[in-house]
C-alpha cells in the first residue's frame, strides 16, 4: 500500500566518496566517467556514464583523493586536472555558503 503524500516524495540519495555519509543527490557534486572514458564534473546530474559523488566540502575532497575513492568508484584514473577543477568548484561553493 502506497500513500500519495507529495511531501514525502523520496529524494534520491548517494554516498559521498569522502566522508562516506549519505546525502540527497542534489547536494552532492557528481564526477562522471563518460562511456568514452573521459572524466568530468557534472553539475546538472544529467551526463550519462558512471558517477561518483562527493560533498561540496574540501575536507571530503581531500579524504576521497587520499584514499583514491573517486577513481575506484569510477573504475578509472582521475587526472590532476579533474581534482583541480573539483577543488576550485568546491572552494567556490564553500565560499558561497559562508556568504549566505
Ligand atoms: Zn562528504
Amino acid at each position: 500500500m502506497k500513500k500519495n503524500t507529495p511531501k514525502q516524495k523520496k529524494i534520491p540519495e548517494r554516498r559521498c566518496t569522502g566522508c562516506g555519509g549519505t546525502f540527497p543527490k542534489r547536494d552532492l557534486v557528481r564526477v562522471v566517467r563518460s562511456p568514452e572514458g573521459e572524466v568530468s564534473l557534472d553539475f546538472t546530474g544529467k551526463k550519462s556514464g558512471r558517477g561518483a559523488y562527493i560533498c561540496p566540502k574540501l575536507d571530503c575532497l581531500k579524504k576521497a583523493r587520499k584514499a583514491g575513492r573517486i577513481s575506484r568508484s569510477l573504475e578509472c584514473a582521475v587526472s590532476e586536472e579533474v581534482y583541480t577543477a573539483l577543488e576550485e568548484e568546491i572552494a567556490l561553493m564553500e565560499k558561497e555558503r559562508e556568504e549566505e
